[in-house]
């Protein structure tokens, strides 16, 4: 490491490099499962522009972003769509939901808490369960 080096000038500061990697990781689980329409992707487009000023009061969280950002996306579908992403492990009983956990933390997973199992990490839902496999 070089403590005393010159003025670097970083093309993308790590606060917008994270806002961009959180849309682009739950996104890439809408896509997974189908329902990135423009509506839905305007869904993601609010929560990023309210978590950028939320991180900005508080940076150290900049590591939670694509955690809050998959969570206000999935209560924000519930209004309108109804429950996202439904558990691809359970196969039988109610549909429900896949949680992220941590609720606040790095590294955020959607987990089946009647499973207990960890699905896929945030941004690889399409990986999980299936999907693209044919059958
Ligand atoms: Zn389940």
């Amino acid at each position: 490491m070089n403590p005393h080096g010159g003025p670097r000038v970083n093309p993308v500061n790590p606060l917008e490099q994270a806002l961009h990697a959180a849309r682009a990781l739950v996104l890439a689980d809408l896509v997974a499962r189908e329902v990135a329409d423009a509506d839905v992707v305007s869904l993601v487009e609010e929560s990023v522009a309210q978590r950028r000023w939320w991180v900005q009061q508080w940076p150290e969280g900049v590591e939670f972003i694509a955690g809050l950002v998959a969570q206000d996306v999935q209560d924000a579908l519930l209004e309108r769509y109804g429950r996202w992403p439904l558990c691809p492990v359970c196969g039988s009983g109610d549909p429900h939901a896949l949680d992220v956990e941590p609720e606040l933390g790095p590294d955020p997973h959607w987990v089946c808490h009647k499973a207990g199992v960890k699905v896929a990490a945030v941004g690889e839902l399409g990986g999980a369960g299936g999907g693209a496999a044919s059958s």
